[in-house]
């Protein structure tokens, strides 16, 4: 196979290339299956649905126009958290080896009526826990900018193979962060919903009460077209909002953003990251948009507090892999007793054991109250905070991450890389939208993004505020 013209990078290119009849589904299919192939030492694709993948492409080619759906020509990949009924499913983990989807997750089916073309399942942190790709059973995926970097987590794959062009779009899991951080590493967007807005349906649980579906992609537009088409209530979450009006309101003149000055203070801010969020500042405000300072007293409590309680649901989520039901189970035994303990011993990282045992910790008896019950006390001041800000402000600008794409062989110890998730644990401890647009790179080549979070169910008022912020930093 060989490539002469690469795909284009948005939906709208392409599907005019399809509807003019200069490229079919099937050449499109293609050219990513060889991109995929030449890119293969990047270690982004757990499986790529090779013969499907084309069979699809050439049923869709058969179709008259008009009968085109609203994502025909998107190729996608999926997170390995994401149920795709008959094809295997493993959360990066030893633990589901030998596991098969038995249904789609209701995001997948709502992609796939709308034509879309899923191309393979892509690599991540295991069970979603991480924020460099790490963690993954299958070992790290690269970042395409950089070889010897990590692609940030943990929808690393899923970013990757965006910025490579592996695919169109990729849908990615974001319970703190995991869809906009490695966004912001590899230069790409990243898209997560209100808590509510997508259903959880199918969607491997980390945190319940913090995981949504997002969406990486190149152009802001593609991703709200693919917000669209997966939001809405489903009777197999009832967690759903039934239809919220988003406001009319169209945000994109005289915007009020508002940053938080304790995060731009944050000593672990990267100096390039931060004189570029002014910035960006300045141009918006040179564009008659306002951005004003707000003071967040409770900016320290943010790491501790996520962490607490992901750890203790992420606990109880984790309780049912235990070699009875699902994937691996260990044959070194001669009991019941041990039979889960070796299980779960040999079939769990390092990073998942330590979240279970946190999350053990915090829900026992004699400290629950002293942690979990307190945790939860600060995610609803948290909240009350930004529900404040929310009545004063359209949005919260701030940075992704406090950096750049670490290198793979960096040693970071846990509680260094819980930190790093400062900026993006916020939008889900509160339930908010949130998106990352790329911002710069820095002296190293580097992607780094900017980050707007809006009220709750604004996803389209914040999806414009962002395209917004992206033609001002273009102009
Ligand atoms: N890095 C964060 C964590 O490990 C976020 C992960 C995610 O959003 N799935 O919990």
């Amino acid at each position: 196979m060989s490539v002469t013209v690469q795909p284009a990078r948005s939906l709208k290119a392409i599907q005019g290339m399809l509807n003019d009849g200069s490229l079919t589904c099937k050449e499109l299919v293609q050219t990513y299956l060889s991109n995929i192939e030449e890119q293969k030492e990047l270690n982004v694709f757990v499986e790529v649905y090779e013969q499907e993948a084309l069979e699809r492409a050439e049923n869709l080619d058969q179709k008259a126009v008009a009968d085109r759906g609203r994502l025909f020509g998107a190729v996608f990949s999926l997170k390995d958290v994401i149920s795709y009924k008959g094809h295997a499913l493993t959360a990066g983990s030893k633990i589901l080896q030998g596991y098969e989807a038995l249904y789609s997750a209701t995001a997948v089916e709502r992609l796939l009526a709308e034509a879309a073309i899923i191309i393979g399942r892509v690599n991540c942190d295991e069970f979603a826990m991480g924020s460099d790709n790490r963690t993954s059973y299958y070992g790290a995926t690269h970042n395409g900018v950089d070889k010897t970097r990590v692609p940030g987590g943990s929808s690393g794959g899923s970013a990757v193979a965006v910025q490579m062009n592996l695919c169109l779009m990729s849908l990615g899991s974001d319970t703190g962060g995991s869809v906009r951080q490695p966004a912001s590493f590899c230069g790409v967007v990243g898209f997560k919903p209100s808590y509510g807005r997508i259903s959880r349906h199918g969607l491997i649980a980390y945190g319940s009460s913090f995981d949504q579906i997002g969406v990486i992609g190149n152009e802001l537009e593609d991703v709200e077209l693919v917000y669209q088409v997966m939001q809405g209530p489903d009777e197999f979450d009832g967690t759903l909002v039934s239809q919220v009006e988003e406001s009319k309101k169209v945000a994109s003149t005289g915007v009020r953003f508002a940053f938080i000055e304790e995060a731009l203070d944050h000593p672990g801010l990267q100096s390039e990251i931060k004189d570029a969020f002014y910035g960006a500042k300045e141009l918006l405000g040179e564009a008659d948009h306002q951005v004003l300072p707000v003071s967040f007293n409770l900016f320290d409590y943010v790491i501790p507090a996520y962490y607490v309680l992901t750890s203790a649901e992420a606990s109880s989520n984790l309780s049912r892999y235990d070699g009875i039901r699902y994937g691996f189970r260990s044959q070194n035994v001669s009991s019941l007793n041990e039979m889960y303990t070796h299980t779960r011993t040999e079939g769990f990282g390092a990073e998942v054991k330590r979240r279970i045992l946190l999350g053990s910790f915090v829900l026992s008896v004699g400290y629950y109250d002293a942690y979990f019950a307190k945790a939860q006390k600060v995610r609803r001041l948290i909240k009350d905070q930004f529900e404040e800000w929310f009545t004063s402000y359209d949005a919260i600008l701030i940075p992704t991450a406090p950096t750049t794409a670490w290198s793979l062989g960096d040693q970071i110890s846990p509680v260094e890389m819980y930190l790093a998730d400062i900026y993006s644990v916020l939008a889900n401890l509160v339930g908010l939208p949130a998106v990352s647009v790329p911002l710069g790179t820095d002296s190293d080549g580097l992607p780094f993004g900017i980050q707007l979070l809006s009220a709750r169910f604004e996803e389209s008022a914040l999806l414009k505020m962002a395209e917004e912020v992206k033609s001002v930093l273009q102009s």
